[in-house]
């Protein structure tokens, strides 16, 4: 932790009821293989509830296996991951920690919004219809409900006079807005962007990145970010961590990671990102 809970200002905690400094997310003594190859190796880290934390390194430093793991499509082979107090694929019975049931698992993917590269809208489905249709099926929230909620995170991402369109019908870069108004619709704890503008043509990437700089700014959504983006890294984190090879090499405030880094293996991956 960066910011030590119990700081002079901090102690009125945060709107989910956590302390300010609180971890939200803890992996400890997390190892992922497949096969021979160590993908992490022995992690152990921490995000402060209502904090931006973006990953960066190498491709194949292993951070698009934390976001898979945080959203239950892999588990460790060893050590253990909690999400807002709860662990993930393991729950407490009668003190151990024994394999979750699918209930379990369940209520804590709840916590967790995901957006990825590729959108994965409904195709056949208007705007709205896919900003609805989870709160609606999965949270069991009255259609109105999940309409009018829908609308407003529909003008977040600014997409007002779209309501009505298919995916077809819009940009590359409205498609991911749409994904990531569909993301926050089920009120996640956590959101967690895996490279999201990767597969955009680049004249739309500004346009999304802007979103997330909005919804960083006006929402305490706790915000897990793997992004080549550097200046956008930047701007939305509290804190970076560099990976190499499924260890963080270092981590820290964006300003310590990008203007003067400790270790050698950052220069180089900064130097090749520019
Ligand atoms: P990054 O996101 O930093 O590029 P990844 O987490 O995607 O890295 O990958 C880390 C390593 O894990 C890579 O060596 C990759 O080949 C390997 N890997 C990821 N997913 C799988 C999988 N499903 N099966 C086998 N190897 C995988």
């Amino acid at each position: 932790n960066d910011t030590p809970a119990g700081q002079p200002g901090e102690a009125g905690g945060t709107a989910d009821g956590r302390r300010a400094g609180e971890d939200l997310i803890t992996f400890t003594d997390v190892t992922k293989r497949f096969g021979d190859n160590v993908v992490l190796d022995d992690l152990c880290f921490g995000v402060e509830a209502n904090k931006h934390v973006t990953l960066i390194g190498p491709s194949g430093s292993g951070k698009t296996t934390i976001l898979r793991l945080l959203m239950t499509l892999a588990k460790p082979d060893e050590g253990t991951i909690e999400v807002d107090g709860e662990y993930l694929t393991h729950e407490r019975k009668n003190g151990k920690l024994v394999p979750a049931g699918e209930a379990h698992n369940r209520a804590v993917r709840k916590k967790i919004g995901m957006v990825f590269q590729q959108f994965n809208l409904f195709p056949n489905m208007r705007v709205l219809r896919n900003v609805t249709e989870a709160p609606v099926h999965v949270l069991g929230m009255e259609k109105d409900e999940a309409e009018e909620r829908a609308r407003g995170l529909i003008e977040l991402v600014g997409l007002t006079e779209h309501l009505d369109k298919y995916p077809s019908q819009l940009s590359g870069g409205q498609q991911q807005r749409v994904a990531i108004a569909r993301a926050l619709a089920m009120r996640p704890k956590v959101l967690l962007l895996d490279e999201v503008t990767s597969a955009l043509d680049p004249e739309l990437v500004a346009g999304v990145l802007d979103v997330l700089r909005d919804i960083a700014r006006s929402t305490d959504i706790t915000m897990v970010c793997v992004t080549h983006e550097m200046s956008f890294a930047r701007d939305i984190s509290q804190k970076v961590l560099m990976f190499d090879q499924g260890k963080i090499v270092e981590s820290g405030s964006p300003d310590k990671i990008f203007n003067d880094p400790d270790h050698e293996r950052t220069r180089e991956f900064l130097s090749s990102v520019h």
